[in-house]
Formats: C-alpha cells, structure tokens, sequence
C-alpha cells in the first residue's frame, strides 16, 4: 500500500522515493523478459481448436454439394455464415464469411465507403475534403491506423462506462456533415473492457437519422462471445435497434474467430443490410474469386454441435480468468485505496486500460522496460498515438504465464509508484 503523497513532506517524500528506487533496482537484477503488449492468445488457448487440423479428413462437400478446394462463392458457405450468424446475431442471410482477418474486411469496408461509396458513386466519402471519423478513446490502434492510411481526420469522443458518451457523439453529428464514420467495440472494448448499455446502443441505431445518408457505425464486435463469467453484461442487439429506427443501412458489423480458434487462420464475418452488402460485394469481387472455404468448412464442422461454441469458450475464459484476476488483484492491492491509477474491473475481452495520473504513462513504459517488463507504447490507444493526457495504458495479460503475470504486475505497480512519487516530488 502506498500512503496518501498529498499528505507526505517534501522529506518523508524523498524517503519514500528512495526506497522505491533501490526496490526498482532490485528488481531489474531479476533480469525479467516479460511483454504484455499485443492481445493474442496464448499457446494453450490456441490448443484448444487443434482439432480443425484434419477435421475435414478427405470429405470436402460443404453442406450444398460445393467442393469446398475449389474457386467461386464471395459470401462464403452458408454453413460457415451460420456461424457468424450466432457471432453477429443476425439472419444468415445479412452475413457474409470471409477470409481470416475482421480487420482486413474493416479496412475493405472502409476503403470501399471512402474511394466508391456505398450507395452508388456520389456517395463515397473522398468526394467530402474534409471527411473524419468518430473515435471514441481509447479505443483500438488499428482502427485508426486505417483511417490514417485512408487519410480521415479522425475525431477523439471519450469513453464513458456505458460506451462512447453520445452526447459529445450526437453533438458532433449535428455540426459536422463530414463526419463519415464512428468506430465501436461495444462489448469488451479494446481496451476499456465496457459493455455498451442498451440506451447506447439504442442512441447509435439512432445517429443514421441524425447523419447524412453516408454515415456508417464500424460496429466491431470483436469480443462477442468472449466473457470471463456468466454474470458478464450481455450486449443490446444493434441491428435489432436499427430496424426498429429505420437506420439498418446505418451500421456495419464485423467479427472474427481469431480469438475463439486460431488467430491467425480464423473466419472473418461482415453483417450489413442488402444494400451495404450488394456494393461492398461488388467491390470484392474485384478484389477475389472467393474466401478460403476449406477453413470455412472445417470451422464450420468445429462447431456443428448445438451449444459447442459457447462450451469452447468457456475452456478459453478458465485459462484467461486468472490472468486477469492477477492483474485486478496487483491494482487492487496497490491503488486500491488511492489515486495513483483507475481502472476497470472488466468481465471479459483480451485487455485491461490503466490510467495513470497525468503526464506518467510514457514515464511507466519507460520505467517498466527497464526492468523487463514491455508494454504497448502509450498513447497507441488514441489517434495519431497522441494521448493528451499521457495516462492511459493498455495492459494485454493473455500470453504470460500466470505467474508472468505476476511477475510483470510486480513490477509495473513498481514503476506506477515511482514515477508517482518523482512527479508529486517536482
Ligand atoms: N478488433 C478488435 C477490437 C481487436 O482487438 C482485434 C485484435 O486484437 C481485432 C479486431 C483483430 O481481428 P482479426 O484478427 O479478425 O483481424
């Protein structure tokens, strides 16, 4: 426990500096070599699925009589689609299954709104100078790694505990036409873990009838079914919101199994209404003959049995669980009880966002290298890796051993401390 600095002497400070420092030092002889960076899953979560690796065993016949090795089939398998048709909650039919990567069908879907539009020529996004996208922060650093290669101003919305804060995010539609686009992660947002409430995403199926027609919500819903409990809040259906407004053309919505089977030969989803799907499928088909059916099938297969995909990842969430719970528990035990960090106590998703106090999230990475620990580069989780504040950082837990974990949060609550206390000693 650290005491309260506010209520320290300048002495009793430089004392306490001290021996926080030799601790530091201490700790740096252990030589760690720990990275809690990137959200991947770890080896044992990988093992979990595999038995995809010759599941087909030599039947290649999807359920229509395609032959799964050969060329054709944009939409992907209808069994595969089904599939994502329980990650998106959606009709099978609004759902398109593609190749590996979620992020690769955003960046299309984006590419496509922004240079051909998606309701015919007039409305891509280019023909606006200024076009600029919505970024609730902190949010994902490859989202706005792809409006920056797009080159859209992206716009900050901060992060509320029951999603963006849609006041800021109406406001802002209301006075800007230019705005095209607004990202989400609505459930286990990376990296807040927060749950969007039922009233936010009731408010965004609504921003279609306050934005112009060529407004699109990128509804990443990455961690869908990725809780750590069964208590964990469940999500609002958005497209079930959008019918009721009138706004389905409004939203496009992704998913992947990355984080569910192999993160790096998965099946990626896009669900949008008709008339998204019929330009974005246009655009495609420029781009390829069809997706990779033969990992559509064998996913397909993994999770034919009812209830299978949700048993999965239960096996997922026990390897996960206490990862996260060391961590909570290291924050707990260390600013529990003071005001050297927030945090939230997420119930699920691959990350847990720590804020520091203003102006020591650099100091902590630098602090935390330095005794081996590696952590995402502050400031990745706002655009253009500005963080104006410099106190958020992303803490991803899955890769380590639990008792990395341990080790890194040893010394990542160090280094909090100590940059803490040489900035109240300034
Ligand atoms: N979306 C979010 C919010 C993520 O956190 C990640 C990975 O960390 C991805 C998408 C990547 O998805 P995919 O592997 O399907 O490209």
């Amino acid at each position: 426990m650290t005491p309260d600095l506010a209520s320290l002497s300048q002495d009793q400070l430089k004392a306490l500096e001290s021996d926080l420092s030799n601790q530091y030092d201490t700790l740096k002889q252990e030589g760690l070599s720990l990275d809690l960076t990137r959200g991947k899953p770890s080896t044992e979560q990988l093992d979990l699925s595999n038995a995809l690796d010759g599941l087909l065993g030599g039947d290649y016949q999807s359920r229509d009589g395609v032959d799964v090795r050969n060329y054709g089939g944009l939409d992907g398998l209808t069994e595969c689609r089904e599939l994502g048709a329980e990650l998106l909650g959606m009709p099978v039919e609004q759902v398109l299954a593609g190749g590996s990567s979620s992020l690769t069908l955003m960046h299309q879907a984006m590419s496509i709104a922004y240079h051909d539009g998606l309701s015919g020529p007039g409305s891509a996004w280019h023909l606006d100078k200024n076009a600029k996208c919505l970024c609730p922060v902190p949010g994902y650093d490859r989202h706005f790694a792809i409006c920056e290669h797009l080159g859209i101003e992206m716009i900050p919305v901060p992060m509320t505990d029951a999603g963006p804060d849609m006041d800021a995010v109406e406001k802002a539609l209301e006075q800007d036409p230019s705005i095209k686009a607004l990202w989400c992660v609505p459930r286990f947002s990376n990296p807040t873990g927060i749950v969007y409430s039922d009233e936010t995403v009731r408010r965004i199926a609504h921003l279609g009838r306050i934005a112009g027609e060529h407004f699109r919500v990128f509804w990443d819903n990455a961690y869908s079914v990725h809780a750590l409990n069964d208590q964990a809040p469940a999500l609002a259906n958005v497209f079930d919101a959008c019918r009721e407004a009138g706004t389905e053309d409004s939203v496009l919505q992704f998913a992947s199994t990355s984080k569910i089977t192999f993160a790096g030969s998965g099946v990626a989803f896009l669900g949008a209404s008709d008339k998204n799907l019929q330009h974005i499928k246009a655009s495609l088909s420029a781009l390829t003959i069809g997706p990779d059916k033969v990992n559509q099938l064998r996913h397909a297969r993994f999770f034919a049995q009812d209830g299978s995909l949700k048993a999965h990842m239960k096996q997922h969430a026990a390897l996960l669980k206490p990862r996260f719970d060391t961590v909570l528990k290291h924050l707990n035990d260390a600013f529990g009880d003071n005001d050297l960090g927030q945090w939230n106590a997420v119930e699920g998703g691959y990350f847990i966002s720590f804020n520091t106090r203003p102006g020591l999230a650099k100091e902590t990475v630098r602090l935390a290298l330095g005794a081996g620990v590696k952590l995402t580069p502050a400031g990745a989780t706002y655009p253009y890796g500005k963080d104006p504040e410099d106190a958020n950082i992303r803490i991803a837990p899955s890769v380590p051993s639990v008792s990395e974990v341990d080790d890194a949060m040893r010394v990542f609550t160090l280094c909090v401390t100590l940059a803490s206390v040489r900035q109240a000693l300034q």
